[in-house]
């Protein structure tokens, strides 16, 4: 199917990732900094440019196009779907990627800081790599394969599917948001402007990654009061919240629940914030968890110690606000098994080995499959991502490309 394609996903991805497009978590605009439009309008021109008549630009810096169906069949409309924005923890600004054709397998010095060098010893993925032609910056920024790699990917697809009209496939929305990389991506995400039935995020790392699992989210508030009283008068008066929430924080177990006690299906809670004064103090938590029945019994163990807490501290008293995040979006996707069951076939019949794996976080996808659009996250090479070690190969984006052509056709196929 592939053997005469030249595939535009290498050049696309070039362009792409020269443009900056860092998003702002202390921005309240949407989207977070007007420069993720520039490659908005730079997609939309070339989405027009080869047929997408629809490709809009909207004015929250979201790209929405379709390309229709070529079956007679009823297909439901299928979104693939990649953010624009680079992540606010590296520059982005003046990216210079190089291109390292036939990769010996060695280190990787950067030219502009020979002191950032890739090397396999840190990074085993790229020890695989072997022979591909990888992508890197050049030492003084990230690179924005992530997701800048998924861009290209679902753009290149959009190219084979216009020259391979004997491929066939359902109507294709094609979504670029903003302000995913501050947690902001869905905000302002028009569903009923979308109108696709299952969704597919191009963000995943290593060849042939598939992820249908995140974590269930919530945050936990805890508000100590304490008895405020003249310190000179205080004596068996006053009671002092920040010592409270110290003698609270303190209680917490040291060899389990927490990030760095805890990897693989293992949860946590994860205090982030204290804030207060003698009077008053506030102890925030994440709470994370693969199944979300055990948010819960996190919390209720959180309580607990909250409660033995104040007894340490008679008069005291304390609130516990708690707010839900996002939810593991394989609840939703089990109820959709054919989501699933499809890209991993896709991912076979483009020869590629599957690995399933969950994402230890949240990803847009999760909070798109409890808004309607159950939306799994699928490879495209992007690797070492928000630093500037950040690599791609070539061969994994193309693999990724085949990916989501076969995806597209194993639609129409079982519709
Ligand atoms: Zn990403």
């Amino acid at each position: 199917m592939f053997d005469n394609y030249a595939f535009t996903v290498a050049e696309r991805f070039l362009r792409y990732v020269r443009i900056d497009t860092q998003s702002d978590p202390q921005s309240k605009a949407c989207p977070s900094t007007e420069k993720q439009k520039d490659l908005g309008r730079l997609l939309v021109e070339e989405l027009q440019a080869i047929g997408l008549a629809d490709a809009v630009l909207d004015n929250f810096g979201y790209v929405y196009a379709t390309l229709p169906a070529n079956t007679n069949k009823p297909v439901p409309v299928i979104c693939f779907c990649a953010h624009m924005d680079t992540a606010p923890d590296c520059t982005g600004t003046n990216v210079k990627p190089i291109v390292h054709r036939n990769y010996d397998g060695g280190d990787i010095v950067l030219p502009d800081d020979p002191a950032q060098v890739i090397s396999p010893r840190e990074h085993p993925y790229l020890a695989t790599k072997k022979g591909d032609d990888i992508i890197t910056a050049s030492g003084a920024t990230l690179l924005g394969a992530d997701d800048k790699a998924g861009v290209a990917v679902i753009m290149d697809m959009v190219s084979y599917l216009l020259q391979h009209p004997e491929v066939k496939h359902g109507a294709l929305r094609i979504l670029f948001t903003p302000d995913e990389e501050i947690g902001r991506g869905v905000d302002r995400l028009d569903m009923l402007r979308l109108g696709a039935d299952f969704g597919y995020t191009l963000d995943a790392g290593e060849l042939g990654s598939f992820e249908d699992e995140t974590f269930s989210a919530d945050a936990m508030s805890i508000t100590f009061h304490g008895i405020s009283a003249h310190p000179g008068y205080g004596k068996d008066k006053l009671v002092n919240a920040l010592k409270v929430a110290a003698h609270f924080v303190d209680s917490l177990p040291k060899d389990e629940w927490s990030p760095e006690t805890t990897d693989g299906r293992y949860g946590f809670v994860h205090p982030v914030r204290i804030t207060g004064i003698a009077e008053k103090a506030t102890v925030e938590f994440i709470i994370r968890d693969f199944i979300t029945a055990k948010l819960k019994a996190y919390e209720a163990h959180l309580q607990d110690m909250m409660e033995d807490a104040l007894k340490a501290f008679p008069g005291a008293t304390a609130e516990v606000t708690i707010t839900e995040q996002y939810r593991n979006m394989k609840e939703v996707l089990l109820l959709h098994p054919q989501v699933t069951e499809y890209a991993l076939q896709a991912i076979e019949r483009a020869g590629v080995t599957v690995h399933r794996s969950s994402a230890r976080g949240g990803t847009d996808g999760s909070r798109l499959s409890f808004m309607g659009l159950p939306c799994p996250n699928i490879f495209t090479g992007e690797m070492a991502f928000h630093g500037k070690h950040e690599y791609v190969s070539i061969q994994d984006m193309q693999a990724a490309v085949r990916t989501i052509v076969h995806l597209a056709q194993v639609w129409e196929e079982r519709s």
